[in-house]
């Protein structure tokens, strides 16, 4: 298991009957400086990624990429600035647009990125369609869902036990395009990818105010009674747009 950093996470006192597992849990738990915290991560980046690839793979067998041209292009473009400024190969990365209209987009471990034509469509110029590539970036390079399927794992007590790399996940978890598609990430996961997307934009030379009218524009959408998909997993509240808000003049100092 692949592990980093430091060793302290706020766990419940101990008694003596989990120590083993506690004894795992501190040794699984490494301190990302992106984010300024600690994250449990009982599962490795390779057993993340054969679960990225297996829900990647049966999403694309069940929907049908859109086959509008100038929407895959528009995808690829945004993607390739964003991933050239945080200096990635882009061969590593996966970006598709599916032809669904909802407002929707999700990543997956393995650096693989699924957009819904919809929201490719909703997002009006580059910058905004930006903040939402950027988005998807920063939850898998947060290891959001590393780290929530290691929450999983500890509720359900399996962290007293060691998962070697050659472990079928699919038989741990015994879900598939669920794992990053359709549960949603917690609330912090939600915020931390939103700060560091904005910085993945800006980098990239985008308009980190699109972020906020993109936000606000899907909010408005709500309010109309046609709730954007995407809004089911990532509430586009108050607290979420003062929050983007934030970052970005942060961000607008930093660059003046
Ligand atoms: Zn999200």
């Amino acid at each position: 298991m692949r592990l980093a950093g430091q060793v302290s996470c706020n766990l419940s006192p101990p008694s003596c009957s989990i120590w083993p597992a506690l004894f795992l849990a501190l040794q699984a738990c490494a301190y990302n400086p992106a984010i300024q915290r600690e994250q449990l991560l009982l599962v490795s980046e390779p057993q993340m990624q054969e679960l990225g690839a297996y829900s990647w793979t049966e999403y694309r067998n069940q929907t049908a990429e859109a086959r509008d041209p100038a929407l895959r292009a528009k995808a690829e473009r945004v993607t390739n600035r964003i991933l050239a400024a945080k200096g990635e190969n882009r061969s590593s990365w996966e970006v598709a647009v599916f032809d669904d209209s909802a407002l929707n987009a999700f990543a997956l471990p393995g650096r693989k990125i699924g957009l819904n034509a919809g929201m490719v469509r909703f997002c009006r110029t580059d910058d905004e369609l930006a903040a939402i590539i950027g988005h998807e970036i920063a939850h898998i390079e947060l290891r959001h869902a590393a780290e929530r399927a290691s929450q999983d794992l500890a509720a359900r007590g399996i962290m007293s036990v060691v998962i070697p790399d050659d472990t079928n996940m699919e038989s741990i978890f015994g879900i598939g395009t669920t794992l990053g598609v359709l549960l949603p990430f917690s609330r912090k996961h939600e915020l931390e990818a939103d700060q560091i997307g904005l910085r993945y934009m800006a980098a990239a030379g985008y308009d980190p105010q699109a972020a906020i009218d993109l936000w606000s524009r899907m909010a408005d959408q709500a309010g109309r009674g046609g709730t954007p998909t995407l809004l089911s997993t990532h509430p586009a509240d108050s607290e979420r747009i003062a929050a983007l808000r934030a970052e970005a003049e942060r961000l607008a100092k930093f660059r003046t």
